[in-house]
């Protein structure tokens, strides 16, 4: 069988609409921006900005902070100022819920430094002409041209449409599957709320959605159906993703398939941080999901073998990780001096049976001496052998050929 190279690769992005948040594109063919959100109490203005300061350091291209009451929503503006001292203007979204409306209306300085706000339609009604809560925000995002995103969340979903959705399932002459309900009630959640945010006056280039799940075959569906049913610019996440690999294997299986179906506008991987643990990581999950498939990079991949029983000690782990943490700390300073760094294959491996062949493929790679093998690690610069590396500073070495040959 041979393999149609034509067939390789994601499915053509659906087609959405484009919205701007600040300056942040998303949708419409943009590149699929990588955001994440903050766990300060937004009222601990200094917290807030060292926080945000260091996911948007880590590339994260918009940050959500929570605006859950009064000192929250009276810090946002302070927060916006400290971090436009510090040179960051990466947008920030407010996470509205229950008092949303309240919050914007009370305190127009936050609505105005946030660039979009996150409305929750399972706990912000509208459908009752006496609730008024939903058009209040819209009414509010208008006029500082802002734009919303409906954010249904399977945990805190609309109990109301969900009931009626149950009821008329249970009536049918076959009924469907409860999940398959539940899974349509947070698409209809969305989309429902979208159209009378439309009604309302909101442009469609002002209005994102998503529908998050935390069982990685729902938001699969979920996500699907949302798409083919609307051209809306979409977020995806899958929401409680949990700890550590578990969160990582989740999001990556679940939103690897609808970006390889060409589904989503923006992404965000909700990790639960270990406890001290570093927030940063969910945007570099983010990033490598992105770069690793192909749609985007953002930092140079070290390309390293597992190691196995030919290789001979930990400096050849060591080394991988060194350099891929070295290089992810200097790219803040490497992306304005060196346009085009994000490109760099970089390779490190454990001995002489894929070694060689790897490090060629890379841009600079190194081979580490494997068992039974003479103490030597060549070095391979644009797929020619350039050095050979001996003796305990090896690693030392090998980074500063990367730092010259980043350099040249
Ligand atoms: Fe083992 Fe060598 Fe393969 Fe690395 S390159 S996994 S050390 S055989």
């Amino acid at each position: 069988n041979s393999i149609d190279s034509d067939l390789a690769g994601p499915a053509p992005r659906h087609q959405t609409t484009q919205v701007k948040v600040g300056d942040v594109t998303v949708g419409g063919g943009a590149p699929i921006v990588v955001q994440s959100m903050t766990n300060t109490d937004t009222a601990d203005i200094d917290g807030t900005i060292a926080q945000v300061a260091a996911l948007a350091r880590a590339g994260s291209e918009m940050v959500r902070i929570t605006v859950d009451r009064e000192e929250a929503a009276a810090a946002v503006p302070h927060i916006r100022d400290g971090l436009a001292k510090r040179g960051i203007t990466t947008p920030l979204i407010g996470d509205f819920h229950y008092i949303g409306h309240k919050l914007l209306a009370e305190h127009p300085a936050c609505a105005e430094a946030l660039a979009k706000y996150r409305i929750n339609p399972g706990n912000v009604g509208f459908k009752d002409k006496r609730d008024t809560q939903f058009a209040d925000i819209i009414e509010i995002a208008n006029k500082n041209n802002k734009p919303v995103r409906i954010g249904a969340n399977w945990g805190s979903l609309d109990q109301e449409l969900l009931t009626k959705l149950m009821d008329e399932n249970a009536a049918s002459p076959s009924p469907r599957d409860v999940r398959a309900v539940t899974r349509e009630a947070m698409v209809q959640s969305a989309l429902l709320s979208a159209a009378r945010a439309q009604e309302l006056g909101m442009p469609k280039d002002r209005i994102i959605l998503s529908a998050k799940v935390s069982a990685v075959q729902d938001l699969i569906a979920v996500y699907q159906d949302l798409a083919s049913r609307s051209d809306y610019a979409i977020h995806l996440g899958l929401t409680e993703a949990g700890m550590g690999s578990k969160g990582i294997v989740a999001s990556s299986a679940a939103l690897g398939i609808l970006l390889q179906q060409g589904i989503g506008d923006t992404i965000r991987i909700s990790l639960t941080p270990e406890p001290g643990g570093d927030r940063t990581r969910e945007v570099q999950v983010g990033q490598e999901l992105l770069q690793t498939m192909g749609f985007r990079t953002f930092v140079p991949l070290v390309a390293a073998c597992p190691g196995c029983g030919r290789t001979t000690s930990t400096t050849f782990q060591e080394l991988a990780r060194s350099i891929q943490d070295f290089i992810r700390d200097e790219m803040p300073t490497w992306k304005t001096k060196y346009p085009g760094v994000e490109e760099l294959n970089v390779a490190v491996m454990g001995c002489i049976v894929n070694g060689p062949g790897e490090s060629k493929h890379a841009n600079i790679g190194i081979s580490l001496p494997g068992t039974g093998e003479a103490p030597a690690a060549p070095v391979f610069v644009d797929g020619k052998k350039f050095r050979t590396l001996r003796g305990p500073g090896i690693a030392a070495d090998f980074k500063a050929l990367v730092i010259d040959y980043i350099d040249q």
